[in-house]
């Protein structure tokens, strides 16, 4: 089933295209289900441009939004209500109260940050140059795992978009891909095979094959996005991205209405 359950709206700060554009791109791509996944708004001081997610008071607008276009859409494709909320441990219980306040389908989790360091901001790259990289990947995947196992999240995205400029650590990393996909199985949470890594200095579908390959032996469902920030990137490298699915050993992929995930076939 042609699935794309990841894609923003302006009201991020980082994206183009209205809503209404996003699906007409959907259909066009063949995609059967999709959702739109924007940025929630992020805790007091990790946002200070406005460049990240929404303001906090934008939440009921995005809803409303989203309303309108799945009436737009008439079911071709079915579009659902989802957001993409950060792991800020701190910050918890707002995160929990934000996620409790509307009737969403389905909550991405994301870690975008280490501490305070947004660690994907290309305008902060430099950082990198000073931390060792495989310390980084250490402090992700610690993160990622307990974001993971938080209960807040249906889906974890791009997983290991620690890679994204392209730092990955030398070595065998496949005791740590399969440290992070049982603690992932034992969550019950599913993972995001995205397309967004092909179109980033990494050139690579997030998570890569190594990791997404220890996913599907751990049992860990797997659901396909693009991570569209504008209604071009809706649907692109879907094809990449379940040829991923399939090389790993999927059978199925799912994806969640009510926040209650379905299993369908690849
Ligand atoms: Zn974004
Ligand atoms: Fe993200
Ligand atoms: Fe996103
Ligand atoms: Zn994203």
């Amino acid at each position: 089933m042609m699935i794309d359950l990841h894609m923003h709206t302006p009201r991020c700060g980082h994206a183009a295209g209205a809503p209404s554009e996003y699906v007409t791109a959907a259909r066009r791509a063949g995609l059967e289900v999709i959702a739109f996944t924007d940025h929630l708004a992020l805790p007091d001081g990790y946002d200070p441009g406005g460049e990240y997610a929404m303001r906090p008071w934008e939440l009921g607008d995005y809803v409303a939004e989203v309303r309108e276009a799945q009436r737009l859409s008439r079911q071709s494709p079915r579009v659902l209500l989802g957001i993409e909320a950060d792991w800020v441990p701190p910050h918890r219980a707002q995160t929990v109260r934000a996620i409790a306040s509307h009737p969403f389908d389905v909550v991405l989790g994301s870690v975008h940050f280490l501490g305070e360091w947004a660690f994907d901001d290309p305008r902060l790259i430099d950082e990198w140059s000073l931390r060792d990289v495989a310390g980084a990947w250490d402090e992700y995947f610690e993160i990622f795992t307990h974001a993971a196992a938080s209960g807040l999240f249906d889906v974890m995205a791009h997983p290991d978009l620690v890679k994204k400029f392209g730092h990955v650590p030398p070595g065998d990393l496949s005791a740590l891909y399969d440290d992070v996909a049982a603690a992932v199985a034992d969550a019950g949470v599913a993972v995001e095979v995205s397309s967004a890594g092909l179109r980033k200095p990494c050139r690579e579908i997030y998570p890569s094959d190594a990791l997404l390959a220890a996913f599907c032996r751990a049992g860990v469902p797997a659901t396909t996005a693009s991570d569209a920030h504008t209604p071009q990137e809706v649907g692109s490298g879907l094809a990449k991205v379940r040829a991923a699915v399939a090389r790993a050993g999927y059978g199925s992929i799912v994806y969640f209405e009510a926040r209650e995930m379905r299993e369908v076939p690849l």
